[in-house]
């Protein structure tokens, strides 16, 4: 039963068919709210046998899907972009209440989430296959592009729409059926979804939902099924790591968009006032809990004080609090676990030596906050600086040459967003090649945009989700050899 009134349609089932079902033995688990940890809502606990009968309703729906008309496809998703932006302010109360961000920052990610919807709508009649001459011009070669067929859907807790419509958008353009299994910590946004593009048209068995708190043994069961043909991760590299290794036996197709460890660059020519600014953005979106957010701050000597304080003061003026009430900037974490990581990782800081200048603690209230924290000279061998901080934390290295600065961005396992800060063109050029990530922000703190191709490098991941390549993840290529007539 959930706890309190929901925004939105209120379903908490399996979606699966077109039809709304419990799950095998009416198995439940609760979804709780990160501010104060009371219950929001109990929804149906899918099994792998759910998840097995998901697969087939996508099976099922398949062939039909897959010989309907690309307009028809646009237009669905056309209608669902319609819908949900007529539905925004709802949307919003929920992605706010079950993950915590604010409402404000959930209206962002409602309209940036929602415009993958009308760039694949756009998408799905731009397919294109390819005819030419075989260079002897003794034969015809033609590219036939379909659909890969049914499809696992894996989103991550932190963007309960954004994450979703990035892999549901493509799918349905390019004529793939799916299941799609949301993040347990948040599923109510991908059940509102599953609402809305029915309601759009979507026919029954194109889009199924599982929700799972036992999410191992669904993947393994799916991925052990010959009629499942691609999956689509978002979430951390040691989980995307096991899905490869599972994928092996039956070769499923792979999109991987794992964990990050952001370097931000601001050089000594860089308007520091465009740094700060930039740096607000890229570190604070969803209070940190971004793969994208800003990791490692790798700024010149000449600036880096500077930087520091005015970072710490626009930091420490921030409001901690409920992401539903008014005048909040920095909504919960999104659970205890999380809190007790981000500490761990500055107190480890600051045992090697870092200085804290602002934060570095929890508020003195209950629920999983963080203070915004600030630390200036962070040793590089710090543990902060080599893993995901996931957290409202920046700490603050400092370098002497663009030589080091590269050096130390580059090193670490992922490759997933970088940012510079810098004047010099030339400069610019040579960041953008030099450095190992799929992303570079050049002299702004906000990268994502659904006509982009998104997705990292090295252990961040392969694939790329947006742009005209997020389409291609969908598709297989058939070559017909023809001969010249
Ligand atoms: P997570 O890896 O714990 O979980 C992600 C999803 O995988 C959840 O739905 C979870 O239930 C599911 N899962 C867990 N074990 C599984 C298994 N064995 N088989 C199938 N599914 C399984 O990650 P998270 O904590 O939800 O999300 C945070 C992580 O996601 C961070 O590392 C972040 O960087 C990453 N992320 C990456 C991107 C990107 O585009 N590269 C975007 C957002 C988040």
């Amino acid at each position: 039963m959930p706890g309190r009134t929901l925004p939105g349609p209120g379903r908490f089932g399996l979606f699966i068919g077109g039809g709304w079902r419990e799950a095998e033995g009416g198995a439940t688990f609760t979804v709780l709210d990160p501010a104060d940890g009371s219950v929001l809502a109990s929804v149906a606990d899918g099994s792998a046998r759910d998840a097995i009968e998901a697969l087939d309703a996508a099976d099922a729906a398949r062939p039909e899907w897959a010989a309907s008309a690309p307009r028809d496809r646009g237009e669905i998703l056309r209608r669902a972009f319609d819908l949900i932006r007529s539905r925004a302010d709802e949307l919003a109360e929920l992605i706010s209440l079950e993950m915590g961000k604010t409402v404000a920052e959930a209206r962002g990610e409602v309209a940036y989430g929602n415009e993958f919807l009308r760039w694949f709508s756009e998408e799905a009649v731009r397919i294109h296959g390819r005819w030419m001459h075989a260079p002897d011009g003794a034969g015809r070669l033609l590219t036939i592009r379909k659909p890969i067929g049914p499809c696992l859907l894996i989103t991550p807790w932190n963007f309960p729409m954004a994450m979703g419509t990035r892999k549901i958008g493509p799918a349905i353009a390019a004529g793939c059926t799916m299941v799609v299994k949301p993040a347990e910590l948040t599923p109510l946004t991908m059940l509102a979804l599953a609402d809305i593009l029915t309601e759009a048209g979507l026919p029954p068995g194109v889009l199924n939902v599982v929700p799972t708190s036992r999410a191992a043994g669904m993947s393994e069961a799916l991925m052990a099924d010959p009629r499942l043909r691609k999956v689509s991760f978002t979430g951390s590299t040691p989980v995307g790591r096991r899905l490869v290794r599972q994928s092996a036996d039956r070769l499923q197709r792979l999109s991987m968009e794992l964990g990050g460890n952001a370097p931000f660059l601001v050089f000594e020519d860089a308007d520091v006032d465009a740094a700060v600014d930039g740096a607000m953005l890229a570190k604070m979106r969803n209070m940190g809990e971004a793969c994208t957010a800003a990791n490692r701050f790798l700024v010149h000597a000449d600036v880096a004080r500077r930087f520091a304080e005015q970072l710490a003061d626009r930091m420490g003026r921030l409001i901690v609090g409920r992401g539903q009430d008014p005048g909040v900037d920095v909504g919960p974490l999104i659970d205890e676990r999380a809190v007790g990581s981000v500490h761990r990782l500055v107190t480890g800081a600051v045992r090697d030596g870092a200085r804290l200048v602002t934060g570095g603690r929890a508020p003195e209230r209950p629920g999983c906050f963080y203070l915004p924290t600030v630390l200036l000279d962070v040793h590089p061998d710090s543990e902060i600086n080599g893993q995901e901080i996931f957290g409202p934390v920046a700490p603050i290295g400092v370098f002497s040459t663009e030589e080091e600065a590269v050096r130390r961005a580059n090193t670490t396992e992922y490759g997933l967003a970088a940012y510079v800060f810098t004047r010099d063109l030339a400069r610019t050029v040579r960041l953008a090649e030099s450095l190992e990530y799929g992303m570079v922000g050049v002299n702004t703190g906000l990268i994502s945009n659904p006509a982009a191709p998104f997705g990292g490098m090295k252990a961040s991941g392969f694939g790329r989700e947006g742009g005209f390549e997020g389409i291609e993840e969908y598709l297989e290529t058939t070559y017909v050899a023809l001969p010249a007539g």
